[in-house]
């Protein structure tokens, strides 16, 4: 397909680099209602967790299961592992049913010294990453990403050779990883441009954003990807949270492929987005992390849509198209929410059965027997263990129909052996 434009898709990686973070975790329930409401707003993948984590697996497994019964459909699940037939194995041991991957190893000089110091050159980084996509392939997975980390300080020669390797391999994408937020626009552009004419594989952009650039640096990279003649796969989190200053904040880049000069309608998405899914899904995960969305965030800021001088308030009273580049409603604002200010029940991990019968009635979920209720009642106990908070609605509707599949992702068995299935 070289010499057309490629399309722009989105793999979400708040699951993996967003909980990964200094300070930061989510429950495996958040992370299961995370893939949901992704998937429910377009995002081609989720990168949604670790497949070597023994305390993943039961979380991995059940999201895998939704998949097959077609709730987490049509969103890829993507597991992150490092770059080894080891890890391979142990990730097919753990979690049988993975389709999807991304594996990781490190591609510049500094890190290749600074971190194998001295025990690997780069002909050892080109024979592990071949090694494990063989692996994973062999295994029967059905898309690869091979992840040059700290590609944006690698010499373009090296991953242009690894990135040849790797599709010599059957490796379906290369992820560009500009793993300390090192990259500008002009640089990315023109980089990934030329690897995706060189290598002719779709190209990852994975920006970090210790400068402030990383939503910029990953529409620009993309457009260098597509102008190349490949599709582009950018890596997002929600609310930008990730390592240190963050990754490319999911809305933002929506909201940059939708609207900014130069770019909107000159790319495709392969994927359309349900940009009315932000205001929700930015929400949540900013319960579910503990984190405040800042007022000034785009698209979803408290001041986002706010207008106070006079000269800004008049002129967007008289058309909000004088001072407001879109509207509030597409990002799904603008919805009267109730706030309880009164008398309130909440879920918690001591509830009892009457408490739990008036929260649940609320939402209008009638159980059949008394067991099945005292049954969601301990799942529900449970999932407030792990969550160190009252659950919101749509995890008490999960529990609610999914109690299987709950039971199962609230599972952690510390040091237990876990089977693989037969
Ligand atoms: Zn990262």
């Amino acid at each position: 397909m070289v010499g057309e434009k490629g399309k722009v898709y989105l793999i979400d990686v708040t699951n993996r680099d967003g909980v990964q973070t200094a300070r930061l975790g989510l429950s495996k329930l958040s992370k299961t209602m995370i893939n949901l409401y992704l998937n429910e707003m377009g995002i081609y993948q989720s990168e949604f967790g670790f497949p070597t984590t023994r305390h993943e697996a039961n979380y991995l497994r059940a999201n895998l299961k939704l998949q097959e019964l077609g709730v987490l459909q049509p969103i890829r699940l993507g597991g992150w592992i490092r770059a080894t037939a080891e890890d391979v194995t142990r990730a097919f041991y753990l979690v049988p049913e993975i389709k999807d991957f991304n594996l990781s190893i490190s591609t510049s000089q500094q890190m290749i010294e600074g971190k194998f110091q001295g025990k690997k050159s780069k002909e050892d980084v080109l024979v592990m990453a071949t090694e494990a996509i063989d692996a994973a392939k062999e295994h029967g997975a059905r898309s690869v990403g091979i992840n040059a980390e700290d590609a944006s300080r690698s010499d373009l020669d090296f991953l242009v050779e690894f990135g040849l390797a790797a599709k010599e391999h059957g490796a379906d994408r290369l992820r560009y990883c500009d793993t300390l937020g090192y990259d500008s626009m002009q640089t990315i552009y023109d980089t990934c441009k030329e690897l995706a004419q060189k290598v002719g594989i779709p190209i990852e952009l994975h920006c970090h954003n210790d400068l402030g650039m990383a939503a910029a640096n990953s529409v620009a990279g993309a457009m260098g990807v597509m102008d190349g003649g490949q599709d582009a796969y950018i890596n997002t989190t929600i609310n930008g949270i990730g390592e240190r200053a963050g990754n490319a904040d999911l809305v933002a880049v929506v909201l940059a492929l939708q609207k900014a000069k130069g770019v909107a309608g000159e790319y495709e998405f392969g994927v359309p987005i349900k940009l009315n899914m932000a205001w929700k899904i930015c929400r949540y995960a900013s319960y579910a992390f503990d984190v405040p969305i800042p007022i000034n965030q785009p698209g979803v800021g408290a001041n986002a849509f706010a207008h106070s001088s006079g000269i800004h308030a008049d002129g967007v009273l008289k058309d909000p198209q004088n001072y407001e580049l879109y509207e509030y409603e597409e990002l799904g604002r603008g919805e009267p929410e109730i706030v309880e200010t009164g008398r309130e029940i909440c879920s918690g991990e001591y509830s009892g059965i009457s408490g739990f019968g008036h929260v649940m009635g609320q939402h209008e979920v009638k159980f059949a027997t008394r067991e099945e209720a005292e049954r969601v009642l301990e799942l529900a106990r449970y999932a407030n263990v792990l969550a160190q908070k009252p659950l919101v609605t749509d995890e008490l509707l999960f529990i609610a129909k999914y109690p299987d599949i709950t039971q199962q992702l609230l599972t952690l068995a510390p040091l237990a052996d876990i089977q693989p299935v037969g």
